[in-house]
This record gives structure tokens, sequence and C-alpha cells, in this order.
């Protein structure tokens, strides 16, 4: 009886899966805020490679990743495939469930994925130098590793709230070479303009990005990169859902419930989408596939799917997706990587169509299900892959109410070991709930861009 299922390093996926091969109708395209007009490439060449670009919008089914790519992807990779035995066990549940962990990279999470792929699609376009934001530092440190792995220089801006209160990942950003700031900055006229108005203000996600778009725009040899959201990111992480479908192949197995947590939504359409494809060409109608999102930030649970900005501040392109508005500011739950307004555009495409569903919860019940699966399987999880942890064992107690032997699978996002404090916290009774803010939403989806 296996606990693991492993495949060999040469069994690491040679090309990546393009949903957009494959969807009925396509997702509506971003568009220029000001003329309301689909953008092309040339309004993204100042901050992004043009290899990236051409994924971003490519319709190939499948795209070759590069072998010096696939190289570096064996430090970590193919990531394991576990059968949750003792998870069940304590459950007494029918079900099967099984998990695929990518807390086992350097930084700790599927982030490094994608970041490793940017940084070697830059360093090919002739760009010497990085530059990026980071909440808790879960995507800052993905690409630090990554750009030094290519002797790229990478400059962080880091929330400064996070700078001050999280050290750890910051440390592991610097000691793989990264320079980090706490933003706002004195560094970019937009951190300077946030300095003047509020010399005391602790940051936000958007500044950041604003700092580090503007960063990226007024330097030679300079691009940006971003972590979820984006089509290609969503592509790279493929590499999870290829890996995972040879894995079951193995085990002459096929899941009946995929689950994943959605910040962006990067890791769990890595994950699902190789799925989904099955589900659209009508051979599996019946898996079902769902995202978890916390209660804090309930995007496509109660967001709409409309036109609105990718960052705070209103910079990026118009993209289609599920979103709370791009005003709305969740509450500070200790999932960071869950507080985003938005979604990736293909996952909301999907969802909207009826594909994928999405569930939302309450960090301490969140808390609670991490507990049990550390106290059962061992790993300490990320407060994100915890959202995950909790709808498998949600769906394993349905099976076992419904006496039914289904094969549960969730996409486990990264380790907890930087986030301790968070535990720390749900074992002093210290965490909050917080409830579905529905006047917030209300208040900021008023504030959307009218199409
Ligand atoms: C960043 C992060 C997430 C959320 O981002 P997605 O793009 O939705 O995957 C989830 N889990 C972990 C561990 C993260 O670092």
């Amino acid at each position: 009886m296996k606990t693991k299922i492993l495949l060999d390093e040469n069994d690491i996926p040679k090309r990546w899966y393009n949903i957009q091969a494959d969807l009925k109708k396509q997702v509506d395209p971003p568009l220029n805020p000001k003329t309301k007009q689909p953008i092309g490439p040339d309004d993204l060449k100042v901050i992004f490679p043009m290899e990236l670009i051409k994924q971003e919008v490519s319709r190939d089914r499948y795209i070759p990743i590069p072998k010096e790519i696939r190289e570096i992807y064996r430090i970590w990779r193919p990531s394991p495939l576990y059968r949750a035995r003792r998870l069940e066990k304590a459950l007494k549940t029918p079900a099967h469930i099984y998990y695929k962990w990518e807390g086992v990279s350097p930084p700790g999470s599927h982030k490094p994925n994608s970041a490793v792929a940017q940084a070697y699609y830059n360093m090919k376009a002739g760009i010497e130098r990085i530059v990026t934001e980071t909440g808790a530092g879960q995507w800052g440190s993905a690409l630090a590793f990554s750009t030094r792995i290519f002797n790229l220089k990478c400059r962080i801006y880091m929330v400064k709230c996070s700078y001050e209160q999280k050290p750890y990942r910051r440390i592991l950003m610097e000691s793989w070479g990264a320079e980090v700031f706490p933003s706002p900055t004195k560094l970019t006229n937009v951190g300077r303009e946030m300095l003047k108005k509020d010399p005391t203000t602790s940051g936000s996600l958007g500044i950041s990005i604003s700092e580090a778009v503007e960063d990226a725009a007024t330097h030679d040899n300079t691009n940006y990169a971003l972590g979820s959201v984006l089509n290609y990111v969503v592509l790279h992480q493929t590499i999870i859902g290829l890996e995972l479908k040879k894995q079951f192949e193995i085990i002459d197995k096929y899941p009946d419930i995929i689950v994943g947590c959605v910040g962006g939504g990067s890791n769990f359409s890595g994950a699902c989408f190789p799925f989904v494809r099955d589900k659209i060409i009508g051979k599996k109608p019946e898996l079902k596939i769902v995202s978890v999102e916390p209660l804090a930030c309930p995007t496509l649970t109660k967001g709409e799917y409309r036109y609105d900005f990718g960052d705070s501040v209103g910079l990026t392109p118009l993209l289609k997706m599920y979103t709370l508005g791009h005003t709305f500011i969740p509450a500070a739950i200790h999932a960071g990587g869950l507080r985003y307004h938005g979604d990736s555009p293909l996952l909301s495409k999907l969802t909207k169509d009826g594909y994928m569903e999405a569930v939302a919860y309450y960090q301490n019940e969140v808390f609670e299900a991490a507990m049990l699966f550390a106290r059962t399987e061992g790993f300490i999880v990320a407060p994100e892959a915890a959202h995950a942890v909790k709808a498998a064992i949600d769906f394993a107690r349905m099976c076992k109410h419904k006496n039914e032997k289904k094969i549960i699978v969730f996409a486990n996002s990264g380790h907890g070991h930087f986030d301790l404090s968070a535990y720390d916290a749900y074992h002093n009774k210290a965490l909050q709930d917080y409830k579905h803010p529905k006047e917030l939403i209300e208040k900021s989806i008023t504030n959307l861009p009218k199409i």
C-alpha cells in the first residue's frame, strides 16, 4: 500500500498545457483602460519579454518547456502525490484522499514553477534585472530564487507592514541575493507621492505593484514579473496537473473531486486544467472541480464577472474576471495569498461557464482543518493551502455520510513554516473570523469601470 506516488525525474512533462486551445468560447480580451479597445503586444512590451506575451495569447494546445527550465525543475520536481491514509482513518471516511504536494520546492510553494520560467525568458531576451512586488513574501522569495539561478538582478518592493512584521521571507529573499525594500519607498514617483501624503503609511499591495511597474518601465534592461492571474502564469503551473494525471495513471485511478485554494488562481488552475479538458471534451462529465476561497475575500462566490483593473491603483489593463472591485480591501486574514480582489480570467471563465464551482470558509475552521491534517499527515501547510485541506475534509465527511467511496484530490500549494505566528494565534484563540463583507463589496463594485 503506497503512501507516495512518485514519478522519475525523466517523467517531468516536456510541455505545458494551454487550455485556451480547448475553450468553446474564448475569454473576452484585456482592454486598454483609456481607449477601452483590446490591448496589443506593443502595450505589454515595455515590461514583459515577447516570449511571455506570445504565451499569454497563444492558442496552441501544448507549449514546449525549454530544457534549461526542466533542468531547474529537477531540483524539486516531479512533486510527490500523497495518499492521506491517516487523515482518512481519523475521519472514518470510505473516501480516498490524495494531495499533490508543492511544499517541496526551495521557496516552499508552487510559485517557482512560474518564477523559474519567467526568469529564463527574461534572461533569453537580454534583460538583466527583474522587479516585482510581494505581500507576505511567497512570490518575492520564488522570484529571488529563480533570478539567482539565471544570474539576473532582482529588486522586490515588499508591502511595508509585512516587511516589518514578517522578516523571515525577507531574509530568504536576501539570502538569494535580491534587494528588498519596504514599500512605499523614496525610489519611485508613486512611492514619494504616497510618503508625502502619509509618511507613516503601512503600504498596500496596490502601491507596491505600482512602484514595481514604474521601476521596470523607467529602467533600461529591466522587466516586471507577476506571480499569478495572467494566462502564462497559469500555463506554467499546469506542470502540476500534468504530473498529477500521470501519477493517477500509475495507480490506474481518476479523481471524482478536485479541490484547490484560489488567490489569483494559478496553483489551482495549474493543477486542474488538464482535468478540466477532460470535462470540456465530454470524457469526464461527472468530475467535480472546486475552488476554495476565504469568506473575507469571496471573489468567486460573491463577486461579479466583469471587466476590472488587475491592481488596486488602476494602472493595469482591464481584465474580464470575477472581481470584488479593485478598491475592495479584504480583512487582514493570515492567508495573505488569497487576499486578491480578482481572479485569473481563464479560471473565472470556466467557473462562469459551469465547468468549475467554488466554496468559501472562515479562517478558524480552515486552521482547525489544517491542525487535523498536521496531526495525522504531519505537514504544517500554508494558511492558503489550509483552505483546500478544509474543503477536502468536508467532502470526505460527506462521503462518510452517504457511504460513498469517492476519490478526492487536493492541490497542496505550500508549507507553512514561515506562517507559524498564524498557527500561534489559532492556538491562543486570537484568530478573528470576518463575516462576508457585503456592504464593502457592494460599495467597491460601484467603483468598477463602465464598459
Ligand atoms: C501565492 C499562494 C497562493 C495563492 O496564489 P494562486 O495564484 O491562487 O495559486 C496559494 N498558496 C500558496 C502557498 C501561495 O504561496
